[in-house]
């Protein structure tokens, strides 16, 4: 199987869904509501999971899609603008839109794992588009358990030539490729295979309670590593470390964070991206993530995304100092 009709569905609807994100970005930047967990939510984040879903529903009906987002929320009375702008932004993608057809498809995203299932993150690293950061439109197939295809369309990722925005795509067997968000040619991607700890770089995220800093640090010391971790919001580290960026990206969990678990669309399109680019992905006890349990990685600790070749080094420090 060549997963060609998954891969053009993917990359249209990321891509429509990015430029969702940019247009909401340039007029109303840094509104942001509070979920319940107190994290912070956009109309882009809305709109984006409606342009995913309406496509995902579309093509692929009988497909679970296990989404991030959830349009309970929008039911306030007090969000009643927010509920207008999200519609009024998905028409400017969808543009026979139907208020009621956007809130459906935004609760299409509400699946639950099965043989076959997508799942995505309409915005991961929500804080970094507030901030005018990184973040990513992220979507992965899931079959039995393993990642097919993975995609990432990051608006705010720097290109050689000095623009900005790329999509990564990974498709298993098939490599990684990188490619301009604006479309042209995908030009393939590799992890940097340098393994001399004094010259590489690990990667981690930029808000300081998603994962222990103090615990990663005393890792790079263990390691010999010299220069500062990197920092960076959302799925665009895996990015990074698929490009040759980066060497190793480290999600040890905070004390508080224990036994909430990783979700799986935080994961699911980089971990491919970075296999398929010949690096590594498991958890801190080298375990590999598991993907068929349920919008949780319920049954892992944290992740170790790698090049490959310095995994198990890494691995044997973690468990040194974790
Ligand atoms: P990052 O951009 O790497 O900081 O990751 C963003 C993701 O971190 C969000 O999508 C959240 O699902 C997830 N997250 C939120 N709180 C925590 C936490 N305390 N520990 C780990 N991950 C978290
Ligand atoms: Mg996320």
């Amino acid at each position: 199987m060549n997963y060609q009709q998954e891969k053009d569905i993917a990359l249209e609807i990321v891509t429509e869904a990015a430029q969702l994100c940019q247009r909401v970005q340039q007029n109303q930047a840094g509104q942001a509501i509070k979920k319940a967990d107190t994290s912070p939510v956009t109309v882009a984040d809305f709109g984006a999971q409606a342009v995913l879903c309406q496509g995902l529903a579309k093509a692929f009906p009988d497909d679970p899609v296990i989404g991030e987002e959830d349009a309970t929320l929008l039911e306030k009375p007090e969000l009643q603008t927010v509920r207008t702008q999200i519609i009024d932004q998905v028409k400017q993608s969808l543009p026979t839109a139907t208020p009621e057809q956007v809130i459906n498809w935004i609760n299409w995203g509400n699946g639950s794992v099965g043989e076959r299932y997508w799942t995505l993150d309409p915005i991961d690293g929500t804080k970094g588009f507030i901030r005018g950061n990184q973040y990513a439109v992220a979507l992965a197939l899931v079959e039995a358990g393993e990642i097919k295809l993975g995609i990432l369309a990051c608006p705010a990722f720097p290109r050689q030539n000095g623009k900005k925005g790329v999509i990564f795509l990974a498709i298993r067997g098939q490599g990684a490729v990188e490619m301009p968000l604006e479309g042209g040619q995908p030009q393939s991607i590799r992890v940097d295979a340098s393994s001399e700890f004094p010259q590489l770089y690990r990667i981690e995220s930029i808000e300081s309670i998603h994962s222990d800093r103090q615990v990663q640090t005393a890792i790079d010391q263990r390691l010999g590593l010299q220069y500062a971790a990197k920092q960076m919001d959302s799925l665009a580290k895996y990015g990074a470390i698929a490009r040759g960026e980066a060497h190793f990206y480290t999600r040890v969990p905070l004390a508080q964070f224990e036994g909430k678990k990783e979700n799986i669309w935080d994961h699911a399109p980089g971990v491919i991206i970075v296999e398929e680019a010949g690096g590594k992905v498991t958890d801190l006890n080298g375990q590999p993530l598991d993907f068929s349990l349920g919008a949780k990685l319920s049954n892992n600790c944290g992740v170790l995304a790698s090049n490959g070749v310095i995994h198990e080094q890494v691995l044997a420090a973690i468990k040194q100092e974790y």
